[in-house]
């Protein structure tokens, strides 16, 4: 019998909850107590996205972000990944010959940028609630007014997405934040809004889930609609284009991971090999609240703690008297 590292780590969180609370860890039924009924999300499909970065451009131009230069002598807007000018990115997975895509060996594209974690590490870690989680929506906020530049958030996030403005004398945390300011106004976020394919799908998360399950009981290399921009219709929202169906790993990124994020994800090629994290269901900060419940229930560990520390300092001070 084989083992799955991610059933592994299931397994030791499980062990550790259990052993910690005296409870068993949850059922995943748990992620929809947790999220807003008007969550919204993305649905990226990794399958269907061509590269062509024109949600990266649509980003930087609805967040009012700069171009950043990845050489001395390049001229485009071209980050190699996450930083402080850039809250998207395409990244391309490339193995063996490199020809066939959405296979290994062959190549694919991902997109990172925040998960909007149903359970964010991010908000837990944060000591001033600069990092919050709207109720109403779902979608994780920075306020970069509350914000104290400890950069507790950047550590705890498990996707490492959180970045710090290192080049600037009043540095902020920077991180996609759903587009929010599109949103307020009854838009959809830029990246979604722009992508030709439909490879971006803005909508409440409910109703993608819906349809990445259906993706993943298509028929591989049959054509069906796919929706574009937002599945939900209204603001941005593009038509329904005709694609064949891809062979997808049988996993809906995000589902699960770390307790569900609004951000999910479908690919033709195992997660690990496009940069995603093999992760436990149950969120850290939810591991973290049981920890210290455990912990400090009835106040017993802290007394029988310092009960200790009294009687070694007093061990200590006796060959003195
Ligand atoms: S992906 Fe990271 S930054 Fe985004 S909500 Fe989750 S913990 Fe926070
Ligand atoms: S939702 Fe907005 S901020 Fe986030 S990646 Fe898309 S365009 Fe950028
Ligand atoms: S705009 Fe759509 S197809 Fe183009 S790179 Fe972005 S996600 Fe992929």
């Amino acid at each position: 019998m084989t083992i799955r590292r991610r059933d592994f780590l299931k397994g030791i969180v499980a062990g550790t909850i259990l052993a910690s609370t005296g409870k068993p860890v949850p059922a995943a039924a748990e992620r929809d107590d947790r999220m807003p009924a008007a969550a919204v999300g993305i649905l990226y499909d990794a399958t269907l996205c061509i590269g062509c970065q024109a949600c990266m451009v649509a980003c930087k131009k609805a967040n009012d972000m700069e171009y950043e230069h990845s050489g001395p002598d390049e001229i485009w807007d071209n980050p190699r990944d996450l930083s402080s000018k850039t809250l998207n990115v395409i990244k391309k997975f490339q193995h063996g010959d490199g020809l066939t895509k959405d296979s290994d060996p062959g190549y694919a594209f991902v997109k990172r940028h925040c998960m909007h974690c149903v359970d964010p590490s991010c908000v837990s870690a944060c000591p001033v609630s600069a990092m919050t989680k709207s109720p109403v929506n779902g979608v994780v906020n920075y306020n970069k007014k509350a914000c104290i530049g400890c950069r507790y958030c950047q550590i705890a996030c498990p996707f490492n997405i959180p970045k710090f403005e290192w080049d600037s004398p009043f540095p902020t945390i920077v991180k996609c934040q759903l587009c929010s300011h599109l949103l307020a106004k009854g838009g959809i976020s830029a990246c979604c809004s722009a992508c030709p394919t439909g490879a971006s799908l803005f909508g409440p998360v409910q109703e993608l889930m819906v349809e990445a399950k259906r993706r993943l009981g298509m028929k591989p290399g049959v054509y069906y609609d796919f929706p574009v921009s937002n599945i939900a219709g209204g603001a941005g929202t593009g038509s329904f284009q005709s694609h064949k169906a891809a062979t997808y790993v049988p996993e809906l990124y995000g589902e699960d991971e770390v307790g569900g994020t609004q951000v999910l994800m479908l690919s033709g090629v195992p997660f690990d090999k496009l940069g995603l994290p093999e992760l436990p269901d149950r969120s850290y900060a939810a591991l973290s609240d049981g920890i210290q419940y455990a912990i400090y229930k009835g106040m017993v560990y802290p007394i029988v703690v310092l009960a200790g520390l009294i009687y070694m300092a007093r061990k200590q001070d006796e060959p003195k008297k």
